[in-house]
């Protein structure tokens, strides 16, 4: 449910209706945009009595939200959210950004190497895998907490941000700790013990949707991290389970203007998990952006051929670089920056 304040509605009004909202045993979640002051509702709203709060004074109208997903809901929040990642990178407004760099981290030297590669070649989030969730207990599972730590070291190298993988509630506090951005892979879509821990971190999170998940489930996945409080969600499309094998997945481009339209969430687009060969990264991430994407995410290996991880959907240092040059001009058409 939310509440849409008169434009004249004063500060204690807006005051006195969170306080009834918090006193009914709900979260209120404060809105300001140009136009209008929204209040947003979190929590199952058949338990509220609607007329109550229609006769506070202030209140224009209550609406309710039809969708099960509420907070993650384009209604609850009138203005795009713009998630904000350490000082300087803000996803979801006009620049696109786009976090590059190998599947998993394997070595300090593979690790720094890609770090100045990506950078170089305009990349302003790095990422890598310390916590790997492989098909086979028998692959490479990454360095854990080694791997964070080379992670750090190449944050404070090349001046850019990390996203990294947590896959468990009992390493999220480190990898909390580490990261700028905490990834919650394909596979932990639907961990909803691990979804509630992500809505209690002040940091931000990448939600990959699951493999075969609809829309709805992955916005109600989101829901699970905001209802907790914590508002910095981007969302990852990844590709989905299709009866194509030709690709490792089939990338749902039509997911972005879908989710823009039902969420106000950034969106991101991982084409190298989503087609799973690095041939046709690029052009699906020309696409991305003129769906309306806000970032990419991109496996980039220093030598893919020597990759330990997903080597077959890694660009070459020298392909991501020639990529970029395109998204950039493209970015321009469209209004935004890369
Ligand atoms: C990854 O980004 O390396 C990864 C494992 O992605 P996904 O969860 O989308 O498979
Ligand atoms: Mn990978």
């Amino acid at each position: 449910m939310i509440i849409v304040m008169a434009d004249n509605a004063t500060e204690q009004e807006v005051e006195g209706v969170i306080k009834k909202i918090e006193a009914e045993g709900f979260k209120a979640h404060l809105s300001r945009g140009v136009e209008k002051t929204i209040i947003g509702i979190i929590g199952d709203e058949r338990r509220l009595r609607e007329a109550a709060l229609e006769v506070l004074p202030g209140v224009e109208q209550v609406i309710p939200i039809l969708h099960p997903y509420k907070a993650a809901s384009r209604s609850f929040r009138a203005e795009r959210t713009i998630v904000r990642v350490g000082d300087g990178v803000e996803i979801g407004g006009a620049r696109v950004h786009v976090m590059a760099g190998p599947c998993a981290v394997e070595s300090r030297e593979q690790l720094l190497t890609a770090a100045e590669q990506v950078s170089a070649a305009g990349a302003t989030i790095l990422r890598g895998g310390a916590f790997k969730p492989r098909t086979s207990p028998y692959s490479f599972q990454g360095l854990g907490e080694e791997g964070l730590k080379i992670l750090a070291e190449a944050r404070e190298r090349f001046g850019l941000k990390i996203v990294t993988e947590v896959m468990d509630i009992r390493t999220l506090p480190i990898v909390a700790e580490y990261a700028d951005i905490v990834q919650l892979g394909t596979r932990n879509m639907q961990n909803f013990d691990l979804l509630k821990e992500l809505g209690r971190i002040n940091k931000p999170v990448l939600l990959k949707r699951g493999l075969s998940a609809t829309i709805e489930e992955w916005l109600m996945a989101a829901e699970y991290i905001l209802s907790g409080g914590n508002f910095d969600v981007i969302l990852c499309e990844r590709g989905i389970r299709s009866f194509e094998t030709y690709t490792r997945n089939t990338l749902d481009l039509s997911a972005v203007p879908i989710v823009k339209h039902l969420s106000h969430l950034p969106v991101v687009v991982d084409p190298s998990h989503g087609i799973g060969r690095w041939k046709f990264v690029a052009p699906m991430c020309r696409a991305a952006i003129a769906a309306g994407a806000d970032g990419l995410l991109v496996e980039v290996h220093p030598n893919p051929a020597e990759a330990l991880c997903d080597g077959a959907q890694s660009l070459t240092p020298e392909n991501f670089a020639a990529m970029m040059e395109d998204l950039r001009r493209i970015a321009a058409v469209l209004g935004r920056q890369l």
